[in-house]
């Protein structure tokens, strides 16, 4: 288990004030001046080599994506970086917390990052329905400019950064990163197509970089401690410390830092007191966010929850929103349930995905109610395939994926369901 010295969150259930003084307190904004003294160049070489991997859920590598930005702005066009606070992939929480409870982590983190990629402001974009969290995160925005850590010669480096937050409107899409950038232009919230990725064209057609909150949270505290101590979690390719967000039915749901590759055994047993009714009563598991393919019970117990260790069992660790489904859970409502969120969420602008999302929630719903015929098994498994890899975006997998994954597990169970549904027809 994590010791408490090596936790990078040391405010996320809130014990203590969010405000500067605290977080000052905490060790937040501790000569950023002289981080920034390192040189840009040394902030990303170190970032690179704690191993650090993307926590929004695709788990690019942080480091790499910031060498992307331009060294030396092209046509005067300044570079931009994109912070994305739009949490909304169903079962991810970690977010909010950081927002809540340790802004000054990612509003300090914002000026490194934006520092050593050279941009010259960053701009928050969080979700509409986090409202006390954007409060909370305009204040700290403000507190930071009163003590000069942010403006013009920001903490006395010299550097000029700014700090936007832009609140979002309650639409999954603008999570993707293109979409994101297209909301902030004050346009329809649609994917772009990629190449070019943002690094090249983003934000008003400049140089920028989008990363999620936890991914520029941590930036400090790993300039700080060093990339030797943050790789030393985990194991190779999938290093460093961890938010995981664990709802459903364990007896106590929570949100935890914790190293990565830890087994979701030992994950569950210290921090949420085990499965609810003991662990023969353990169904599956959604270890990474509702985008991700269902484990079932007897093999994610020993499972490193980690990017690799989830991949090898056909799922992944996306956010690492771990969803635990007991054995009172009806699994294909639940799969028809988020196939139906991703019906509403489709932004409708290609035709596998638009199509195929209402067509794939008809099919489950179907399934569900038993109300189907046992080809229709293997035709939705046809149409998930159809949509994966085929549209401008990862909605389209994201919408596939829980669905091969209940069929590949749970086939059984769909056609119990069909077979008693022609029963009851008949009788
Ligand atoms: P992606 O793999 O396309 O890209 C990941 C990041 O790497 C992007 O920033 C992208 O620009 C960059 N990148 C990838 N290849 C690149 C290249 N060749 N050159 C330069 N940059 C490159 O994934 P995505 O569509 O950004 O994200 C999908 C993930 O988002 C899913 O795995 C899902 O778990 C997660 N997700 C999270 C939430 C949330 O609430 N946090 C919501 C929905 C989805
Ligand atoms: Fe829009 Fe879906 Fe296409 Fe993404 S995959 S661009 S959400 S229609």
């Amino acid at each position: 288990m994590l010791a408490d010295k090596d936790r990078i969150f040391t405010n996320l259930y809130g014990y203590q004030p969010w405000n500067l003084k605290a977080a000052q307190a905490r060790g937040d904004w501790d000569n950023t001046k002289d981080l920034l003294a390192r040189g840009q160049d040394a902030i990303i070489d170190e970032i690179k080599a704690s191993g650090l991997r993307g926590r929004g859920g695709a788990g690019f590598p942080t480091g790499m994506k910031w060498s992307f930005m331009p060294k030396e702005s092209k046509d005067g066009r300044p570079s931009f970086l994109v912070i994305n606070a739009d949490e909304s992939e169903p079962g991810s929480c970690k977010d909010r917390e950081i927002i809540r409870h340790d802004p000054h982590k990612l509003i300090e983190g914002a000026l490194v990052a934006g520092f050593a990629m050279r941009a010259r402001a960053a701009y928050i974009y969080i979700r509409g329905e986090y409202i006390r969290e954007a409060e909370t995160l305009m204040a700290a925005v403000q507190e930071a400019y009163a003590a000069k850590l942010l403006g013009k010669n920001a903490c006395g480096s010299g550097y000029d950064f700014d700090v936007f937050v832009h609140r979002g409107a309650g639409a999954y899409i603008c999570g993707e990163e293109t979409a994101m950038i297209e909301s902030l232009e004050g346009k329809k919230g649609q994917p772009r197509l990629k190449p070019p990725f943002p690094a090249g064209a983003g934000l008003y057609g400049c140089p920028t970089t989008v990363n999620n909150v936890e991914s520029i949270a941590v930036a400090p505290t790993i300039l700080r401690r060093g990339a030797a101590w943050f790789s030393s979690f985990g194991r190779d390719n999938n290093k460093g410390t961890k938010l995981f967000q664990i709802s459903g039915h364990v007896e106590k749901p929570c949100v935890v830092e914790e190293a990565m590759s830890i087994p979701f055994r030992e994950l569950i047993e210290k921090h949420c007191g085990g499965i609810r009714g003991g662990w023969d009563n353990l169904l599956a598991v959604i270890p990474g966010g509702s985008s991700v393919p269902l484990v079932p019970a007897a093999q994610i117990m020993d499972a490193p929850m980690d990017f690799d260790g989830l991949r090898e069992l056909g799922s992944g660790l996306g956010t690492a929103a771990v969803i635990v489904m007991d054995k009172s859970t009806d699994i294909v409502r639940a799969i028809s349930r988020l196939s139906y969120f991703y019906k509403h969420e489709s932004c409708g602008q290609c035709t596998p995905c638009r199509e195929g999302t209402g067509w794939m929630w008809r099919v489950m719903e179907r399934l569900r109610t038993g109300d189907a015929d046992v080809s229709e098994i293997d035709m939705l498994w046809d149409v998930t395939k159809q949509v994966e890899g085929h549209t401008i975006c990862a909605l389209g997998d994201a919408a596939a994926w829980p669905i091969q994954g209940l069929i590949r597990h749970f086939r059984p169970e769909i056609e119990r369901r069909i077979a008693e549904n022609v029963r009851e027809a008949a009788e």
